[in-house]
């Protein structure tokens, strides 16, 4: 091709030039996404210290620990934790922030009574903890959550959605009053089936159910991969679940497997936003927990508080398990800081707050009674 105009010329400059990876880490006119991930009763000391060798070596939890210590074991701990959690350490570690870490000052836990799961995301969704929440069930969420607040806000209607595996999210997040999209649990249906929804329905329908109310999390990621694609949500959040059923299975082999089966499917989703022109820059990524878990070999498959065993009017551990209000956080993206491990210590009910605030929203104006954000992970 022969170009002898001048302006022709200039012009094809403009577009090489603006096809060029831009410089800067973010447009300061274009929008914000978030994308909130949970992984599902992920103890914090296997986030920051690798496998465990108790519970590796204990033969009620581990049925190959030959296999587990070639996949993850390494004497050092700053190895063992990038050999299981990769993207956290390697990505999150250098460009953004991680706490959660007790042995290092870093402390964040559950402010909820119960220390199990429909509390805690109620926690993290709405930013307040609710005594009323007191079990798993079915129940409507009587709390609005950070998502319903999102999608009544002029350019995030119609684009916050969810995916869960555990069936339970429709209810927490009370699709029935916010109205928002949450494909979770079993559920295959979507309104949209392109040629990859189609393969998921198919996959879903052949893969085994190991429980009733959660299925695998590469379903769950399939699905929500999709949605990105597809309909570009602004706000997406994606609770797998796969690691807390394994480990009250008692399978220490499986919930480890699981846990760096989730990092990758992080590394997946952070490397697709990275690769496309809307998300690029201009997307949060944070990842939590809902509760931790035991902190010995006894513990370790269970959490719950003494309350919430005195309340299941149960005859063993009514000292509840110790150890499974301690969560953990990471975060990345252009309004958080990279800092890797920050010290201090926070409550799961901020997580909204910093959600909202990450999205350079003020949460004291949209989400009034909410904890407040943690401010020493963002940038502003
Ligand atoms: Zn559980």
């Amino acid at each position: 091709m022969t170009v002898n105009n001048p302006v022709r010329v200039f012009s094809i400059f403009m577009l090489l030039w603006l096809c060029l990876p831009h410089p800067t880490a973010r447009a300061e006119d274009t929008p914000l996404n978030l994308l909130l991930v949970t992984l599902d009763g992920v103890r914090w000391q296997e986030v920051f210290g690798g496998v465990d060798l108790d519970l590796i070596e204990d033969k009620r939890y581990s049925k190959n620990p030959e296999l587990l210590k070639k996949s993850y074991w390494h004497t050092q701990k700053t190895e063992r934790r990038i050999r299981l959690f990769p993207f956290l350490w390697s990505t999150i570690a250098t460009q953004g922030v991680l706490i959660g870490d007790r042995n290092q000052e870093s402390f964040l836990e559950v402010g909820n009574l119960w220390w199990f799961s429909y509390p805690g995301y109620n926690e993290i969704l709405t930013g307040q903890s609710d005594p009323a929440i007191v079990s798993n069930d079915r129940n409507w969420n009587a709390n609005v959550t950070f998502l319903e607040i999102l999608n009544g806000i002029n350019g995030f209607n119609n684009r916050v959605m969810a995916f869960g595996s555990w069936d339970v999210f429709p209810y927490i997040i009370n699709t029935q009053r916010s109205g928002l999209p949450v494909n979770a649990g079993l559920t295959t249906a979507t309104p949209e089936a392109t040629e990859q929804i189609l393969r998921l329905n198919k996959a879903s329908a052949y893969a085994p159910r190991l429980w009733p109310t959660v299925r695998l999390d590469f379903i769950t990621h399939g699905y929500a991969m999709e949605a990105l694609e597809s309909q570009r949500p602004r706000v997406i959040y994606i609770a797998y679940g796969e690691t807390d059923d394994f480990a009250h299975d008692g399978s220490y082999d499986r919930y480890i497997d699981a846990a760096h089966r989730t990092d990758r499917m992080l590394q997946d989703l952070w490397n697709w936003l990275q690769g496309d022109p809307f998300y690029r820059n201009q997307t949060v990524l944070i990842i939590t927990t809902d509760h931790g878990r035991g902190n010995t070999p006894d513990g370790w498959p269970h959490h719950a508080s003494a309350r919430a065993m005195a309340k299941l009017d149960s005859q063993d551990g009514r000292e509840g398990v110790p150890g499974s209000d301690q969560i953990w956080l990471a975060a990345i993206g252009p309004t958080i800081r990279s800092k890797g491990l920050i010290k201090g210590r926070w409550k799961q009910s901020q997580i909204a707050a910093t959600a909202l605030a990450s999205l350079l929203l003020d949460p004291a104006k949209i989400m009034p009674e909410a904890d407040q954000a943690m401010g020493r992970l963002l940038l502003h």
